[in-house]
């Protein structure tokens, strides 16, 4: 969010539920995208100089709209990870186990007050936008973790379970461009569509840089040095921040504080069980494009991993709170939350 957030600080536009559909060419090159509003179904045709698809595990479906014979590229691995309270792991220091039994890694780190252990790596077919963790690897994670844990944890002390997929580049995928580092993948197409796929988080600014430069020259635009070295994202600052709950905002605390302050009842939690507030609701409308519940409970603030029931409990709340700031009625409210709550029922931990 905050790296969405500097876009705008720096003159650029980012857009959620926007979907690319189709790609625009003119003769055989990439001139542009067609993309689809997700809530009014209307579609629009963007034209540019250069098109950088970094869908991760989507990027093959990017790269057949220009191509629909392309080779796969992208392997997709698994991986799940739990979040149980934090009394199974007191204190600041994270365990790191570097070889299971059967060879693996297992980690737990404290994490927002909890404790999240992980994690699996299996190899999987089947890409969708939300994979449910699988039982085995449930399985693996709480028998492993139980050993360095300060108690075992048992299935009812899981309060979320989630899964994501790896967008792992497979070797030898027979594509004729250039692959820039053994990290990530860059493939340019015949047609110039720019895909991106492979790294990971901790090496996203080298991604960016070698991504965007190998576009600018395709596109023979003017060739910039690159800032992101020393790039400050937004949110960036030295100031302390009194809150810790306001913490991970940086230098947007004040303003969520502002809010609170304004409309004290704003400044209540959401849900006894959960560490936000209705304050950060409305900011997350404002200020961070959160159009339903699951983009607040999920992807704004950390709910859903904190505590998946806690989350189907708050979402009502956070729905009228939402409906307030979007001028949305009752029926919106209904339908974002029965959607919020069929996504976090798969959070929930097994019986
Ligand atoms: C279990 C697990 C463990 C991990 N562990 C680590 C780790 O230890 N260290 C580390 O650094 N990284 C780790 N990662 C990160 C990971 O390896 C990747 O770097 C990261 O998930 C992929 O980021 P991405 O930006 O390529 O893809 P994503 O974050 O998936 O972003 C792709 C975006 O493209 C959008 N999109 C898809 N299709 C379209 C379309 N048609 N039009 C427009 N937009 C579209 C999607 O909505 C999404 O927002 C882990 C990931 C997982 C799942």
């Amino acid at each position: 969010v905050n790296l969405a957030e500097a876009i705008f600080d720096l003159g650029g536009v980012a857009i959620n539920y926007m979907p690319v559909v189709s790609l625009i060419k003119e003769g055989d090159l990439i001139a542009g995208a067609v993309i689809r509003d997700g809530e009014s179904g209307s579609e629009y045709q963007i034209k540019a100089q250069a098109v950088i698809n970094a869908t991760g595990v989507f990027s093959d479906g990017v790269r057949k709209m220009d191509e629909p014979d392309a080779a796969s590229i992208i392997a997709a691995s698994q991986g799940s990870h739990l979040v149980l309270p934090k009394a199974f792991l007191p204190g600041n220091s994270a365990v790191m186990v570097p070889n299971t039994p059967d060879g693996r890694v297992l980690f737990a780190v404290p994490w927002h007050d909890h404790v999240v252990v992980g994690t699996t790596d299996l190899g999987v077919d089947n890409i969708t936008v939300e994979p449910v963790p699988m039982e085995e690897e449930i399985g693996f994670i709480l028998t492993n973790a139980a050993k360095y844990l300060s108690k075992n944890p048992s299935r009812s002390d899981i309060l979320s379970v989630y899964a994501g997929l790896r967008p792992l580049v497979k070797a030898g995928d027979g594509s004729s461009t250039a692959a820039l580092s053994r990290d990530h993948t860059i493939l340019i197409s015949n047609s110039g569509l720019l895909t991106i796929a492979g790294g990971k988080w901790t090496t996203y600014r080298k991604m960016a840089q070698d991504a965007v430069d190998q576009a600018e020259t395709m596109a023979g635009l003017e060739e910039r040095p690159c800032r992101t070295e020393h790039f400050q994202i937004h949110g960036w600052t030295r100031q302390a921040i009194p809150e810790p709950s306001l913490g991970v905002y940086g230098a947007d605390a004040p303003a969520i504080r502002e809010i609170a302050i304004e409309e004290p009842a704003l400044a209540e939690k959401f849900h006894p069980e959960l560490p936000y507030i209705g304050a950060e609701v409305v900011w997350a409308v404002r200020s961070e494009m959160a159009r339903t519940v699951e983009d607040v409970l999920a992807r704004r603030t950390r709910a859903l991993l904190l505590g998946a029931r806690a989350s189907i409990e708050a979402a009502p709340r956070v729905a009228e709170l939402m409906a307030r700031e979007l001028k949305r009625d009752g029926d919106w409210q209904k339908q974002t939350v029965k959607e919020f709550t069929q996504v976090a029922k798969g959070y929930l931990p097994p019986a």
